[in-house]
């Protein structure tokens, strides 16, 4: 079974609709580790998506706060604003539909998904250190993480944490990982809807485990439709300016 592994749409249509048309024919079945809204100006269209895509999702922070089952407290202001925005524009089945999101981890075919940690859904895990934990309380040999927004991922192999970029070859739009025998994956699909490693194209990644591969994809889209949208929707500026530069 190969699995279309999405993270961090964050109400990003556009990006979204270009990594489906990268991926056309190259998956059997969906997965979104949560934060489907938050940041972009589409959280309808998004989440009208990933239900027709018919993807095991679990929920993301932002997932909970824009559908007010958390409150926004503990957000910055402008990702706060942003959530409030999303909590009124949602059409109500789609606000039911987030409501109900279940929290990770979960298990598919025998490897985990979490939106930020398995032992706290809303954990950021940017370094080896804080990879570590998870590594080594992981109920399966990989797990994929979200969150950070940030495409790569951890090892763990006799005792020692490595730390995994990818960067693919020349034109090829995605670069392939072979899973080895014996080590521990922690492996983080990127976002598709917000990046912040630097690079502004989608992030997403494709699984093909009884063939020991995942190929991390990145694919351009059009950013600036998306900032149009955002300017209409008087969504703030940082968010807007960030997704020319993927940070
Ligand atoms: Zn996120």
């Amino acid at each position: 079974m190969r699995y279309l592994i999405l993270s961090d749409i964050h109400a990003n249509a556009t990006a979204l609709e270009a990594a489906l048309e990268a991926a056309k024919g190259r998956w059997d079945k969906v997965l979104c580790l949560g934060d489907v809204v938050g940041y972009g100006p589409d959280p309808n269209e998004v989440i009208d998506k990933v239900r027709e895509l018919g993807a095991t999702t679990i929920r993301g922070n932002h997932d909970k706060a824009g559908s007010g089952i958390a409150n926004a407290d503990d957000f910055n202001p402008v990702a706060r604003n942003v959530a409030l925005w999303t909590r009124d524009k949602l059409r109500a089945e789609n606000r039911v539909w987030l409501e109900q999101l279940p929290t990770g981890p979960a298990t598919v075919d025998g490897f985990s998904l979490v939106h930020g940690a398995h032992r706290d859904e809303d954990e950021y895990v940017f370094a080896p250190a804080q990879a570590l934990d998870g590594l080594l309380d992981a109920p399966s040999q990989i797990t994929f993480f979200g969150h950070t927004h940030l495409q790569g991922g951890f090892t763990l192999r006799d005792n020692k944490v490595g730390v995994l970029h990818f960067k693919p070859a020349g034109d090829a739009p995605f670069s392939t990982l072979t899973i080895e025998p014996d080590t521990t994956y922690l492996l983080n699909p990127g976002s598709v809807g917000q990046p912040r490693d630097g690079d502004p194209r989608a992030a997403f990644a494709i699984s093909d485990l009884p063939h020991h591969t995942v190929d991390f994809w990145r694919v351009p889209y059009d950013v600036e439709a998306v900032q149009k949208r955002m300017a209409a929707a008087e969504l703030p500026e940082p968010l807007i300016n960030r997704l020319s530069f993927g940070r």
